[in-house]
C-alpha cells in the first residue's frame, strides 16, 4: 500500500463515516493506478489522446527568450481540452470511478474550471454529474454555470459560510458520506485525505513524463529551472513530478502574493493566498499541510486576483517539498500578474490564465537567477479571466496595458 503521508504532511483527517469511501479509493489507486488493473492507465492515456488533444506541445517562446537571453519553453496546457491543466486529473478520476463501478459524480468547484472539467469528462464517460458551488462563486462565474450545465452537471449552490471554495469541499465530502456506495468524489487538485493527493498528482504528472522527453529532444539536455503557479498545486506538482529526482533541476512554485504578504493573525483575512510563504502547519480537508490560519488555528480567507489560486491551503506533498529544501517557494502580487497577463499577450500572442501570469511575472522578476533553459508551465488560456482582467487593469496603473476603460461595459 502507498504512504499516506510525505514526512510530517498528508494524512487522513476526515471524520469516521469517510472512512469506508477513502478505504474504498485506497485500494482502486492501488489496483487501477499503479498496477495497470485492466489497463487502466492505456485507456487513460489513449482518452487524454483523443479527447483531451494531448500530448500538449513545449513551445520555444522567441520573444521571451530573446528579452531574458535564456531558452524559455513553453508547455502549452493551455491547449488542453478545457483550456487548462485541470482534465488530466478529471477525466482520470472520472474514469477510475467508472472502474469502480460508480455512477454518480461530485465534485466542488471554485472559480468553475475544475467543475466545468469534470462535467465534461462525466458526460464524455456517461456518467452522472453534480457539482458544488458556492452562491458568491456561481454568482461571480456565471459562463462556466452554463458551460457545467451544458454538459449535463446539476449546479447545487452552497450558501453555508461566505459561499465560496472552502465551503464548496466541505459541502462535497459530506455528500460523500452518505453516498459513497454509488458515488466518487473528484477532488480538483493535490488536497484532501491520502490517497488523493498521490492520485492526482499521479493523472497530473502526464505534463512532466511529456515536458522532459521535449525538452531533452530540444536542447539535448535537462532544463536548469521550472516554473509552475501554485494555488492547491496540482499542475505544480504535474509540471515537477518527473524533475523531483534530477538535482540540477531547480523547481520555483510561484504563489499569490495577493495584495500584501502582511497577514494580521487577528483579523481573519489574510490579503494573499501565498501559504508555502506565509502560512503555517494545520489541517485543513483532511490532510495536514501549510494553511493561512488565524491564531485559534481557524482557516482564513484568502485572497488573491485570480480565484484559481485563491485557496487558503496547499497540497502537502509540495509543502514537504519545499520543508526539505527541493522546491523554492516564491510569491508575485496581483500587480504583477496584471502586467505579466498584458505583456505575455502582446510578446507571445498567447493570453494567460492569470493564475498562470504569475508564473511568468516571477520570470519576469528574477530571471537572470533561473539558468539557460527554462520551462514555464502555462497551466491554462486566459478567456476566462476577460471580464476580471478588464475590471481590475481599469482601475490600477498597470504597465504596457491597452486603454482598458473602452472596454469596459462592452462584455
Ligand atoms: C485551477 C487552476 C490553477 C490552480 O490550481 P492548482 O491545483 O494549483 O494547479 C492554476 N491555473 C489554472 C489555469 C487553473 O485553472
Amino acid at each position: 500500500m502507498s504512504q499516506s503521508k510525505f514526512g510530517r504532511y498528508g494524512g487522513q483527517y476526515v471524520p469516521e463515516a469517510l472512512m469506508p469511501a477513502i478505504e474504498e479509493l485506497e485500494d482502486a489507486y492501488q489496483r487501477y493506478i499503479l498496477e495497470n488493473e485492466d489497463g487502466f492507465m492505456d485507456d487513460f492515456r489513449t482518452r487524454l489522446r483523443d479527447f483531451g488533444g494531448r500530448p500538449t506541445p513545449l513551445q520555444h517562446a522567441e520573444a521571451l527568450s530573446a528579452r531574458y537571453d535564456r531558452e524559455v519553453y513553453l508547455k502549452r496546457e493551455d491547449l488542453l481540452h478545457g483550456g487548462a491543466h485541470k482534465l488530466n486529473n478529471a477525466l482520470g478520476q472520472a474514469l477510475l470511478a467508472k472502474y469502480m463501478g460508480k455512477e454518480r459524480i461530485i465534485a466542488e468547484t471554485g472559480a468553475g474550471q475544475h467543475g466545468t472539467a469534470t462535467a465534461m469528462a462525466c458526460a464524455h464517460l456517461g456518467l452522472d454529474c453534480e457539482i458544488y458551488m458556492g452562491e458568491r462563486d456561481i454568482n461571480r462565474q456565471r459562463p462556466n454555470v452554463f458551460r457545467m450545465r451544458l454538459n449535463g452537471a446539476a449546479v447545487n449552490p452552497v450558501t453555508t459560510g461566505r459561499g465560496t471554495l472552502k465551503e464548496a469541499i466541505s459541502e462535497t465530502m459530506r455528500d460523500w458520506a452518505t453516498s459513497v456506495e454509488d458515488t466518487h468524489y473528484v477532488i480538483g487538485s493535490v488536497v484532501g485525505p491520502h490517497p488523493f493527493p498521490r492520485m492526482v498528482r499521479d493523472f497530473q504528472a502526464v505534463i512532466s513524463e511529456e515536458a522532459r522527453g521535449q525538452v531533452i529532444e530540444k536542447t539535448g539536455g535537462l532544463p536548469d529551472s521550472v516554473l509552475a503557479c501554485a494555488g492547491g498545486g496540482s499542475n505544480t506538482m504535474g509540471a515537477f513530478h518527473q524533475f523531483v529526482g534530477e538535482e540540477g533541476v531547480e523547481l520555483y512554485a510561484v504563489e499569490a502574493g495577493g495584495s500584501s504578504l502582511e497577514v494580521d493573525e487577528d483579523g481573519g483575512v489574510a490579503p494573499n493566498s501565498a501559504s508555502l510563504s506565509t502560512g503555517s502547519e494545520g489541517v485543513l480537508h483532511g490532510a495536514r499541510t501549510k494553511l493561512l490560519q488565524d491564531s485559534d488555528g481557524q482557516i482564513m480567507e484568502s485572497h488573491s486576483v485570480s480565484s484559481g489560486l485563491d485557496y487558503a491551503g496547499v497540497g502537502p506533498e509540495l509543502a514537504y517539498l519545499v520543508d526539505e529544501g527541493r522546491v523554492t517557494p516564491v510569491n508575485v502580487d496581483d500587480d504583477g500578474a496584471l502586467e505579466s497577463f498584458h505583456r505575455l499577450s502582446q510578446l507571445e500572442g498567447i493570453i494567460p490564465a492569470l493564475e498562470t501570469a504569475h508564473a511568468f511575472a516571477f520570470l519576469e522578476e528574477e530571471y537572470e537567477t533561473l539558468g539557460e533553459v527554462v520551462i514555464v508551465n502555462v497551466s491554462g488560456r486566459g478567456d476566462k479571466d476577460l471580464e476580471s482582467v478588464i475590471e481590475e487593469t481599469a482601475e490600477r496603473d498597470i504597465e504596457n496595458a491597452p486603454e482598458m476603460d473602452v472596454f469596459r461595459g462592452g462584455l
